[in-house]
């Protein structure tokens, strides 16, 4: 059985050097781009993040329509990565194209609601199951809004958050656990931090029942924020039972819960909360939720609504701190319309599970044939391969079976070979676009993938 020892830095190295080679012979217009590109941007990008790929260059896309992404060398690529969900309805999906070419000509923004906001409204109760909604345009927005709501009506300052989290450009929410002494650490990596993390935000370890009411017993806790399965550090599932336990802890020690279903929305029509009967206070959902046009909703309950009115109405007159201007627009909520009526259905899910459940399985098969050490973990529409031996109970685990090598070679050899993961971890997103086609290729390349490292 081929183990992961054979797998040295510099073996993965050079197989790295050859794919790296093999995208500049491939891709000279995305280099004379990515050139062109140093003259306005930082990086080269417009967004820093889009060099975080492990390509040498950056890849430029021309256009992007269902899960065929099509770069500006004219080479076609099988997309599981959808924007990182942003577009896991598929790229352009035409309903959601056609209500947005609709709106173009009919005004952006107003700062008024537009009509159709009582049918977004019963969109998003029938869809997620709330009654009340807000909107801001990212899930980073949405989770800052929230948690100033939360502080307001409890008048509790602190916030609980897992290791391993990300909830966006969140301030209060960049933060790591010191593992020994449990202690809450600014993340490292953030840029121009100043606040004191550490007075306002707790952090504890993902499925740790113990840890979580410990951080809870001084009834001084506002919310818990956290996504149903940590999606941002690996996939880390919940263990059975965790969440009963965790959300009936919350409402023992008075502290909200705020379920961010950015990306677990993927679990199920209406998100994981909903399959699972969590019972959220507020549920933050962002990227995909109107098929990949900028938006976030965040739901709560009629008691949170009325106890955010009352909290609103005994403040002075002034900024409260919550929203922007463009939030709510007339192009947002005609996207959200046609995404809630046609994306977010029963159609679009079955789809994406049955093949999502087809492509976990070919995996699966692969790496018991190949004696890989390695694990693919699913949640309904996304799984993520795991180069270790079990599924990760937390982020430590993830921290101490790290491959970064691996996971960058991973990456690129399927880039070359036409298919896309997410970058940061090896995320596959399956759309109701997704064909077997799809799935097929990447199981072919992945194939490909195992002879190279086993040879
Ligand atoms: N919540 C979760 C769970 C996320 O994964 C992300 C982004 N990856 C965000 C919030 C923030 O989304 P955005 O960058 O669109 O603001």
């Amino acid at each position: 059985m081929p183990s992961t020892t054979f797998l040295s830095s510099a073996r993965i190295a050079a197989l790295q050097q050859a794919e790296r080679e093999r995208f500049v012979v491939s891709h000279p217009q995305s280099l004379a781009l990515a050139r062109a590109t140093q003259a306005h941007y930082l990086f080269g990008v417009p967004l820093h993040w889009m060099r975080d790929w492990p390509s040498p260059a950056t890849l430029f896309v021309r256009e992007a329509q269902d899960v065929t992404l099509q770069c500006a060398d004219g080479l076609q690529y099988a997309d599981f990565c959808l924007g990182d969900t942003g577009a896991m309805f598929g790229h352009s999906p035409p309903p959601l194209a056609d209500a947005i070419a609709r709106q173009a000509s009919r005004g952006l923004t107003c700062m008024l609601p537009a009509t159709n906001a009582v049918a977004v409204g019963e969109g998003l109760q029938r869809v997620f199951g709330l009654p009340f909604w807000q909107m801001a345009l990212t899930a980073s927005d949405a989770n800052r809004f929230v948690l100033r709501w939360a502080r307001a009506i409890t008048r509790r300052p602190q916030l609980l958050v897992f290791d391993g989290c990300y909830h966006g450009a969140v301030d209060d929410t960049l933060v790591d656990l010191e593992p020994t002494t449990g202690r809450t650490l600014p993340r490292p990596s953030v840029l121009g931090q100043v606040h004191n993390h550490a007075a306002f935000t707790r952090v504890v370890p993902f499925n740790d029942l113990d840890a979580l009411e410990a951080a809870l017993a001084p009834g001084d806790v506002a919310c818990l924020l956290a996504e149903p399965a940590l999606t941002n550090f690996g996939l880390v599932p919940p263990e059975p039972g965790f969440w009963e336990a965790a959300r009936a802890l919350c409402r023992q020690h008075g502290a909200l819960f705020v379920c961010d279903e950015t990306h677990t929305i993927s679990t199920a029509l209406g998100g994981y909360a909903r399959a699972h009967s969590l019972e959220p206070d507020f549920l933050v959902v962002g990227k995909a939720v109107a098929g990949g046009l900028p938006s976030a909703v965040y739901g709560f309950t009629t008691d949170m609504a009325e106890r955010m009115a009352a909290a609103k109405e005994a403040a002075p007159e002034g900024h409260s701190g919550i929203g922007t201007t463009l939030s709510g627009n007339a192009l947002t909520l005609a996207a959200l319309e046609a995404a809630l009526g046609h994306l977010h259905t029963e159609a679009s899910y079955t789809h994406m599970l049955a093949l999502a459940r087809q492509l976990e399985q070919g995996l699966r098969e692969r790496i018991a044939r190949a004696g890989m050490p390695w694990t693919v973990t699913r949640l309904g529409a996304r799984m993520e391969l795991q180069f270790m031996p079990g599924t990760p109970r937390n982020a430590q685990d993830v921290r101490e079976h790290a491959q970064a090598e691996l996971e960058a070679f991973t990456h690129l050899f399927m880039l070359n070979r036409s298919v896309l993961l997410t970058p940061f971890h090896s995320m596959m997103l399956i759309s109701p676009a997704t064909r077997t086609g799809d799935v097929d290729r990447l199981l072919q390349v992945f194939d490909e993938l195992l002879v190279v490292l086993a040879v």
